[in-house]
């Protein structure tokens, strides 16, 4: 089947084809996460819409398994399936900014770099998550929050509209104004209803920000934590902050007396002036708690604050993560985040709190598929290793880490912090009230659920 599909494939597509008899294949499969390894039949490289229905069309007249690659992020290689059709986006990257509407028309295998350094161009930006290197694709279906969450909200609350091939191959755009259902479902719902080929975001006037690293010694994480629970939702939505337990990297900006040391810390992004003074003034309670070991403030342009860390963190190494929410940090959530700080298997391993309130909070629960609109933080814990050899640690740290904080969440996780092994009954969580309205818009555009490698809203409403 492999071999004929890459023949047929070919004289089908503009883009590349790639099967298992090829010299880039290897290098083709690779995704993000190095612990996933598996040997798709066929990568079809589309170049663009076109390319994707003929390859939608054709795993459907042959009845082979569909697979959509956006950014390759996904924790669980959901995009990455034995033996299947791999359609790749990696050849749909493209950002045209228009500042006259302050819009952004991005292509569907687009990475967040790209769309953060056109934007930048013209002094805009909107919301997507940390690193540059994540696909639009994924993150956008999903949710998507980062550095400017709080001030401008979720990726889909600027989510303008998507064109999309469905699974019969042909081709809709979704907005608020055509397929209005589709739309609602798509921002939150995963890639379960189609190939989003293009997505139009609204951006907003974003330069230089003030960006910020404070971290505290371990055993004031109780402290630290006590206080960032109230400072962080009552300060202005221009200020973002977001908590994490890490190990200080050993190489600048830090100072060699911190490297290798357990931390708390938060990183900051606020959106209000930088002038020296003004960030001296904002970020002057970062001493209230305690003593910070290090902090630092300074002006940066916005794209580089969003590839702060590429090369901490580059493609390659082993991941296993778990998520939920929170609308409050309990002490016993504390004591859980000591211990498990305390128990840090590797030095990339780190556990993070991302603020989904602010300017989030103001879009209405039943709005949009996301359904967790009164949550305050969305939490991931990440067992991350250089080491093939320390797959294990890190994956029983992170579950371990999860079950004993998982009573003191808001009982769900954001969908894109999920993995491939955590069950369906997770997948009905994150969707809460809105799983069944899902399914009804699964039943109208893919009831065969061609797209089944996401985390699945069954079109039975299973
Ligand atoms: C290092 C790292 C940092 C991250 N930081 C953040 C963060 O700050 N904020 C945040 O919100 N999330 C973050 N994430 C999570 C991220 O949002 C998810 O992993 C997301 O799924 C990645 O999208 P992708 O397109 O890169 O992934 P892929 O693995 O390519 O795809 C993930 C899923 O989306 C589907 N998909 C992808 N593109 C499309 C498309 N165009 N049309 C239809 N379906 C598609 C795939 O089929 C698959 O089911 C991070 C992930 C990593 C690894």
């Amino acid at each position: 089947m492999g071999g004929t599909a890459v023949e047929s494939l070919r004289a089908l597509l503009r883009g590349e084809v790639i099967g298992p008899e090829d010299t880039g294949y290897d290098e083709a499969r690779k995704i993000y996460n190095a612990m996933i390894d598996r040997r798709p039949a066929v990568i079809a490289r589309c170049a663009d819409t076109t390319d994707v229905r003929a390859a939608v069309r054709y795993a459907r007249e042959n009845d082979m398994d569909l697979a959509v690659r956006g950014g390759g992020h996904s924790g669980g290689g959901l995009c990455l399936v034995d033996g299947s059709l791999m359609i790749d986006l990696s050849g749909i990257r493209w950002v045209r900014v228009d500042p006259a509407t302050r819009t952004a028309l991005v292509g569907g295998g687009s990475q967040l770099g790209d769309l953060d350094h056109e934007a930048h161009g013209f002094g805009l930006a909107t919301p997507a998550g940390i690193m540059s290197t994540t696909g639009v694709g994924g993150l956008t279906l999903g949710g998507g929050h980062g550095h400017l969450t709080r001030a401008y909200g979720l990726t889909i609350d600027n989510l303008l509209a998507a064109d999309l091939v469905l699974a019969d191959g042909s081709v809709v755009t979704a907005s608020a104004d055509e397929h209005p259902d589709l739309f609602w479902a798509l921002r939150g719902g995963g890639g379960n209803f189609g190939v989003a080929t293009s997505f139009t975001y609204a951006l907003h006037p974003v330069d230089d920000v003030g960006v910020g690293v404070t971290l505290w010694d371990p055993e004031h994480i109780g402290a630290v934590l006590r206080w960032y629970r109230e400072f962080l939702p009552a300060a202005p939505d221009d200020l973002n902050g977001f908590f994490a337990t890490l190990t200080v990297p050993p190489g600048p900006p830090f100072p060699e007396e911190i490297h290798h040391k357990k931390v708390c810390g938060v990183v900051w992004c606020s959106t209000g002036p930088t002038d020296e003074e003004s960030l001296a003034k904002t970020f002057a309670p970062v001493a209230d708690p305690a003593p910070p070991v290090f902090h630092f403030a300074t002006p940066m342009p916005y794209p580089a604050l969003q590839s702060m860390f590429d090369e901490l963190i580059p493609k390659g190494l082993q991941w296993y993560w778990r998520g939920d929410f929170f609308d409050r940090i309990t002490e016993d959530a504390i004591d859980v985040h000591r211990t498990f700080l305390e128990n840090i298997p590797t030095e990339l391993s780190t556990m993070h709190l991302y603020p989904v309130d602010a300017a989030a909070h103001r879009v209405g629960p039943m709005d949009t598929a996301w359904a967790y609109r009164d949550a305050i933080w969305s939490g991931v814990i990440g067992g991350i290793s250089p080491e093939p050899s320390e797959a294990e640690a890190i994956r029983t740290w992170a579950v371990d880490y999860w079950e004993a904080l998982h009573p003191h969440s808001m009982g769900a996780g954001y969908v894109n912090f999920m993995g491939a092994d955590e069950g369906h009954d997770r997948v009905r969580a994150t969707y809460r009230g809105h799983y069944d309205r899902l399914a009804e818009v699964k039943r109208t555009y893919d009831p065969d659920n061609v797209f089944h490698h996401n985390q699945n809203i069954t079109p039975a409403g299973s």
